[in-house]
């Protein structure tokens, strides 16, 4: 192999950096030519690539964001643009492909995979709803940064005797969301995994007003059943009920935004360089994930279409330890 090549797509991950760097540094180790492909499967259809040196990928390690750049591509859904982008990689005698991102994307690598294209993919994503990988890159930081906001809003909440409900991101994963309750002593955690019951929460929230919490913190996944707005609807037509006053706090794009930390920026560089192994093995049509702390690889066709469960003792321990 002489060529490969290596892009990041969908929702940026903080990691994904370390992981380009991984992916170039190792293939240049390999004694190939790495290019790198901007903005995506929207570069790939449009051939914005060019050949990385190991310079250009200095200095991006702790850099959240993706010096790529990512976008979100309809037209590579196609099977017209899936077309494009195979003749855009052979006019740049690319004759393998990385692609550094989550399940949509993970969707596509199978995708172009099965028309006969090697293509390794790498577990990368805040939401954690790729199977194939315990952790993908970009959750430890976005949790972090969660947690950071939910002990802020603590102390502020404990100052105005205040219930919060403080949406987190995820998709249809609640993962993110779990793991902050858990981490940030929340009173309550919202689901996309459990029918949420806006009764059942109020009268939850009501009974650790009575308790004599000075407040209430609940964490909501923005999959949820209702989102932190529409559950702060509900509770707004039940207040005097609640006991606190209440906020909420939407954190969005702020839980991407951070510099990486030691955990994402190691796990990234471990699944970058898995990659390029797993093409110098000559397998392709997997992801590169890390299974009970092992770099594995999974065949793409049984990752795409899943989704991951999470661990229905975490959620009954977030119940028993809000109290
Ligand atoms: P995240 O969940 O972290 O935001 P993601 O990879 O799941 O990341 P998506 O927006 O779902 O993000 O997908 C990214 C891109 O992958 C899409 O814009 C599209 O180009 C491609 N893609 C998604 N689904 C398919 C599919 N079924 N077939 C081909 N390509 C797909």
């Amino acid at each position: 192999m002489k060529r490969i090549a290596v892009l990041t797509s969908g929702g940026d991950a903080p990691g994904m950096n370390a992981a380009i760097r991984a992916v170039v540094r190792t293939g240049l180790g390999y004694g190939w030519e790495v290019c790198g492909v901007r903005h995506g499967y929207a570069g790939l259809i449009a051939g914005e690539m060019d050949p990385l040196s190991a310079r250009d990928v200095g200095g991006v390690l702790q850099r959240g964001g993706t010096v790529l750049g990512s976008a979100r591509s309809p037209e590579f859904e196609t099977l017209e643009g899936r077309e494009k982008a195979l003749r855009s990689l052979n006019e740049h005698e690319v004759e393998a492909l990385v692609v550094i991102g989550g399940n949509g994307s993970q969707t596509g690598a199978c995708r172009l995979s099965e028309m006969g294209f090697p293509v390794v993919g790498v577990a990368s994503t805040i939401d954690n709803d790729l199977v194939g990988s315990d952790i993908t890159i970009g959750v430890d930081t976005a949790l972090n940064i969660a947690l950071e906001a939910i002990d802020r809003l603590k102390t502020t909440a404990s100052s105005h005797h205040r219930a919060f409900l403080v949406e987190v991101m995820g998709r249809r994963c609640g993962y993110l969301a779990l793991m902050a309750a858990i981490a940030g002593g929340a009173e309550a955690v919202a689901l996309p995994e459990v029918e949420t019951d806006p009764e059942a929460l109020a009268t939850e929230l009501h009974a650790a007003y009575l308790r004599g919490k000075p407040h209430a913190l609940v964490v909501v996944a923005e999959g949820a059943t209702y989102n932190a707005e529409g559950l702060a609807a509900y509770f707004r037509d039940h207040k005097d009920r609640l006991g606190f006053d209440l906020r909420v706090t939407t954190l969005g794009h702020v839980q991407r935004g951070g510099a990486p930390g030691a955990f994402d920026r190691i796990l990234a560089t471990r699944l970058g360089g898995g990659a390029t192994e797993a093409l110098r093995r000559g397998e392709s049509g997997v992801l590169v994930g890390d299974i009970q702390g092992e770099i594995r690889t999974t065949p793409l066709a049984e990752v795409v279409g899943k989704q991951k469960s999470l661990d229905p003792w975490l959620i009954k321990l977030a119940g028993v330890l809000a109290k």
